[in-house]
């Protein structure tokens, strides 16, 4: 197949595309191995007047029961490449379509440090700068050096640099100010291969206890707590069947986290700056009543995290915004405060699914 040429395949479920499992169909779908395919299948959409849904691996988005009325660009640009290499740093190009673990682990095990902690995120290279992934410690912004995109806009390729990509805690220019301007094509990094081994997370220190360890000994630690908080894709877990943490630790003036501390003593809290703190919201979502096993239909708290609303088999689209809103409203009842979703909603009229 000539490399501009596009297989546009219609009526594509969804479900089976996402980690949660759930919603409808797409109404167009097209994969995209090429950057060239990419181009096409945008210039395929604008004339056709359809909207465009870009899909990496699905860990972060839940699609509405009667699915996508546009056309679903599936990323899946491969190739992992060194280009530069000095004593110190590397430096790599990788597709966007690369799976985000296996390039974790390659890191690893070539002794580049840096994306360690960040070990068993599902999904794909390119979609790791759009919300800034996050976990134990380690944010992805601290190891992009620049990004290649498609600008829908100028239908250009474009290269941004970290500054240009406006990342803060779970979030970037791509999920807030220019939502849906740019498909990742591929991401710089740079890692370090001296340094060492971010253990600054509690749970992390708790697991050495004061060793200093190897990178390969992070990364099992890392799996081995995500999987005891049902974090990694697991098929015979049930409880993985999510889109991980649906809702973001809301970051609140002190003011509002000292009026709740005098209620709740064992409020905790992490500092982000004189007059911010930000709430762990697993335990608003707990003190508000849902806690872990929580059910309701066919959606459900996962049994070992707080965070993750799970499909708890034949759920729909609707049974996890159900579970949603009730969360959000009893969060808001009790404390006055509301929560934000983290995954990306997709063929809701409403880009929060409120309705
Ligand atoms: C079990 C589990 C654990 C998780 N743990 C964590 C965690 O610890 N920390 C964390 O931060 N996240 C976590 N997540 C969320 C998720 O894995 C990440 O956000 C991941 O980076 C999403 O990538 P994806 O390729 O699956 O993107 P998708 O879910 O396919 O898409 C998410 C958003 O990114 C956009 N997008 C995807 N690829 C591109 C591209 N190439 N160009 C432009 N836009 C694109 C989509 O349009 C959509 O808006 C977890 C999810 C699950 C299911």
């Amino acid at each position: 197949m000539p490399d501009n040429l596009l297989e546009i395949q219609e009526n594509v479920p969804l479900a089976p595309l996402t980690t949660l499992g759930v919603g409808g169909a797409a109404r167009f779908f097209v994969r995209a191995t090429s950057e060239d395919q990419v181009a096409a299948g945008v210039k395929y959409a604008r004339e056709n007047g359809l909207q465009i849904f870009v899909l990496g691996g699905g860990s972060n988005i839940l699609v509405s029961d009667r699915g996508f009325g546009g056309l679903v660009i599936s990323v899946e640009l491969s190739g992992v490449e060194i280009v530069n290499d000095s004593e110190s740093n590397v430096e790599l190009n990788v597709a966007a379509g690369e799976d985000w673990d296996a390039f974790v682990d390659f890191c690893v095990r070539s002794g580049y440090h840096g994306v360690e902690c960040l070990s068993g995120i599902p999904g794909l290279v390119g979609g790791t700068p759009i919300q800034n992934v996050g976990a134990y410690g380690q944010e992805v912004s601290s190891t992009i050096d620049s990004l290649r995109a498609y600008d829908r806009q100028t239908d250009q390729i474009v290269e941004l640099s970290n500054g240009d990509c406006g990342f803060a805690y779970r979030t970037s220019i791509f999920n807030t100010t220019v939502r849906n301007r740019y498909i990742v094509l591929s991401v710089r990094f740079t890692l370090s291969k001296a340094g060492r081994p971010t253990i600054t997370y509690r749970d992390l220190k708790e697991y050495f206890s004061g060793r200093e360890p190897t990178l390969d000994e992070v990364r099992r630690a890392v799996l081995s707590i995500r999987r005891t908080k049902s974090m990694v894709i697991d098929e015979t877990d049930p409880n993985s069947r999510s889109a991980g943490s649906f809702f973001k630790n809301p970051i609140v003036d002190r003011a509002v986290y000292e009026r709740i501390a005098a209620e709740f003593a064992d409020a905790p809290y992490f500092e982000v700056d004189a007059s911010h703190v930000k709430i762990p919201a697993a335990w608003l979502i707990a003190r508000a009543g849902f806690a872990k096993g929580t059910v309701l239909g066919n959606a459900g708290i996962s049994a070992n995290h707080t965070l993750a609303i799970i499909n708890r088999g034949n759920a729909s689209a609707t049974d996890i915004i159900n579970l949603k809103n009730a969360v959000e409203a009893g969060v808001q009842e009790k404390f006055g405060i509301d929560l934000s979703p983290e995954p990306i909603f997709v063929g809701f009229n409403n880009a929060n699914a409120k309705n």
